[in-house]
């Protein structure tokens, strides 16, 4: 009692917003010298805590708790492994009929801070996410330290979409259209474009000719925001110069510059556990478990998979599933459950001694992602966010009052620009230049050299971050396993730039981005940039496509928005892994619904591919079983 007098006194309020607002310096600097963070689990637990503590006594916008001591035990109807974007949709719609549903998730409940949709730069070092180490060509990262990236991989309820950027974005229509001309019908973009609407809620401005395009009502609220549409007069000039349209991200041409939009509502980061699992958390036959670790699907004598070990708080449960086991564990973390349960490529599970179940060649091959690399541009004053942003009382208590203001706005890049450099379809993007405007800041994973040369006169400043991404790289990755311990790591290998064109056309986007940066709109936010030659490439000439070639071997980084790695494709496709209907060869009872099922990359960020696969597969698996929706199963 005394101490809620206490923590209700103006006074403590205000210690308490100095207390937070130390804690933002300290999660700031903290992040900016990452690797310290990383190798200091005390240093990064106390500043995490601390935030966390400090936020419970005065946020209560945060995530919902779906924590649980209950193991659980016996039969549901379906069970969903994973409650990443692709897995609470699918648990939540499959719960919308009768059927008993079980979704086992292997992180926790998202933490406070994961809903403030600034702090979105925490995450990376926070325990929603675990670092993985993935490599490369010997051509490729040569800036990065050992040649190894840590991938971020999140292990959270909501999964990637608790941790992201909130970035909405879905892939050009012609990406899903070359999807069904691959053999898998049903997959192009107007037999899409139902279910993008059917998840979306659109806050955002709608014009006669994206209206058919934008959902209303569905779970997930789609916006944007005032730092974008400050971005979109910067840049409107930019585009009449430059003469590029200015596009909906989200509408019918998927060339020119793109204002994002954000899954963000009323200021709070609606991630897919928020937005459809936390309006209908009471249902009685849906059971959510956070906690659960599932280390193996279980098979009968028929190959059919009848339902999962998985381990909770030490211990290991079976549970059975009496329809269907649906993975939705993600792109790294899909392919190992599936080899791991005996299907995969026949020689890597026999090594390790798993039983083979089914000989699928597929499983953990096609890796594909965006691979991007960032130059740094020093603006005039006023135009990106400061620390002294951060640190500002009114702007935390303008978030903790109401959730509005400078906190609301996501750490995000503000603008695409989808262009397409390489020939093929001219409707067709094939390199995205990103613009975020910030502060300098140099990136943990480059060598000590590279952050002095490129990031160091910056540190600090007013930055455009402008971001030259391939959409669809043509070299392919791959994952495996090198255990048979659920515990362990996949090991995962980008190797990019195996394919030559892939370098030359980052070359030309590197190109194309300084034409962007010398039109006149763009150099009315300039200031007068400093020398940010890298020195390994100088003998190649200034800036010449040797240089940029060089630049890109050195800067290169693969993003998050892996997928592929049991990717849809028809019978006749040797390395396919599930089928049109997304059911995994070989066995029955068993799809894989999540981002390793897209047969390639779309040509942006993936979350948004990621719902629209998971909206058609719970329809189809819906049809497959004859379920139709109930009333009476929701609270
Ligand atoms: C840091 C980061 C930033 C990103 N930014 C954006 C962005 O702004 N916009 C965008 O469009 N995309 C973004 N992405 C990509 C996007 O979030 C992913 O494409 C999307 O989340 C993939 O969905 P998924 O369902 O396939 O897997 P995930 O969302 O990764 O979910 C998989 C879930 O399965 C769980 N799991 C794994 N193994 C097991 C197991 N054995 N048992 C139980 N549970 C298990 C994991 O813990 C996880 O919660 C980002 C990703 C990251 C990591």
């Amino acid at each position: 009692m005394a101490l809620i007098e206490i923590f209700s006194r103006r006074e403590t309020k205000i210690l308490v917003f100095i207390a937070i607002v130390a804690c933002g310096i300290a999660a700031v600097k903290s992040f900016f010298s990452l690797d310290l963070l990383l190798e200091s689990p005390l240093l990064k637990a106390m500043v995490l805590q601390t935030l966390r503590f400090f936020l419970s006594l005065t946020f209560t916008a945060g995530p919902q708790d779906f924590d649980s001591d209950l193991p659980a035990t016996g039969a549901y109807d379906f069970i969903v492994v994973g409650a990443g974007a692709a897995g609470c949709v699918v648990a939540s719609r499959l719960s919308e009929t009768s059927a008993r549903v079980l979704l086992l998730e292997e992180g926790k409940s998202a933490t406070l801070e994961s809903a403030i949709p600034r702090l979105a730069f925490i995450q990376p070092v926070s325990d929603n996410v675990r670092w993985i180490k993935s490599f490369s060509r010997e051509n490729t990262l040569l800036g990065v330290k050992n040649q190894t990236i840590p991938m971020i991989v999140p292990r959270v309820m909501g999964g990637g979409t608790t941790v992201n950027l909130a970035l909405y974005v879905r892939g050009a229509k012609l990406d899903y259209d070359n999807w069904s001309a691959l053999g898998n019908p049903g997959w192009d973009h107007a037999s899409l474009l139902p279910y993008f609407r059917k998840s979306e809620d659109f806050i955002g401005t709608i014009t006669e000719h994206t209206d058919e395009y934008h959902g209303k009502g569905g779970p997930l609220t789609v916006d944007t925001t005032d730092d974008v549409r400050k971005m979109e007069e910067i840049i409107r000039p930019v585009a009449a110069e430059l003469g590029l349209d200015i596009i909906d991200p989200n509408g019918p041409s998927n060339i020119g510059l793109a204002p994002v939009h954000n899954t963000v509502k009323k200021g709070v980061r609606a991630s897919s556990s928020e937005a459809f699992l936390k309006p209908v958390f009471n249902r009685k036959n849906l059971h959510i478990l956070p906690g659960a670790r599932v280390d193996k699907i279980l098979f009968n004598q028929e190959n059919e998979a009848v339902g999962v070990e998985y381990t909770f708080r030490g211990k290991t449960y079976k549970v059975e599933a009496r329809k269907e086991v649906i993975i939705s564990a993600g792109t790294l973390h899909t392919p190992k459950l599936l080899m791991l349960s005996g299907i995969g490529p026949r020689k890597q599970i026999e090594e390790l001694g798993i039983p083979v179940v089914a000989e699928v060649p597929g499983v953990g091959q096609n890796l594909d992602s965006h691979q991007l690399f960032a130059l740094n541009f020093k603006i005039k004053p006023g135009l990106s966010p400061t620390f002294m942003d951060l640190m500002n009382p009114f702007h935390i208590a303008s978030y903790l009052r109401e959730q509005t203001g400078f906190y609301s706005l996501p750490i995000t890049p503000l603008m695409h620009t989808y262009l397409n450099l390489g020939g093929g379809d001219p409707h067709r993007p094939d390199v995205d230049i990103f613009m975020t405007p910030m502060v300098g800041v140099g990136l943990p994973v480059y060598t000590n050299e590279i952050k002095s040369q490129l990031f160091g006169p910056l540190l600090n400043e007013p930055v455009l971050n402008v971001g030259v991404m391939l959409c669809r790289p043509k070299s392919k990755g791959y994952v495996a396993i090198t255990s048979a311990d659920p515990a362990d790591f996949p090991f995962i290998n980008h190797n990019f730039y195996d394919h030559p064109d892939d370098v030359k056309l980052h070359v030309k986007g590197v190109k194309e981005l300084n034409r962007i940066m010398s039109s006149e709109g763009m150099r009315k936010i300039l200031a007068p940039q400093p020398d940010l030659t890298l020195k390994a490439c100088a003998h190649l000439g200034n800036k010449t496509d040797g240089y940029w070639e060089c630049y890109a071997r050195h800067m290169a980084l693969p993003n998050e928005h892996f997928c592929c790695t049991a990717k849809m494709a028809p019978p006749t496709d040797p390395m396919g892994v599930v089928s049109p209907r997304l059911s995994v060869r070989g066995v029955s009872g068993l799809r894989v619904v999540d981002a390793s099922v897209m047969p390639e990359v779309v040509s942006t960020n993936t979350m948004a591919t990621v719902y629209v696969i998971a909206e058609k597969a719970s329809d189809i698996i819906k049809q497959d079983w004859s379920l139709e929706n109930t009333k009476t199963a929701s609270k």
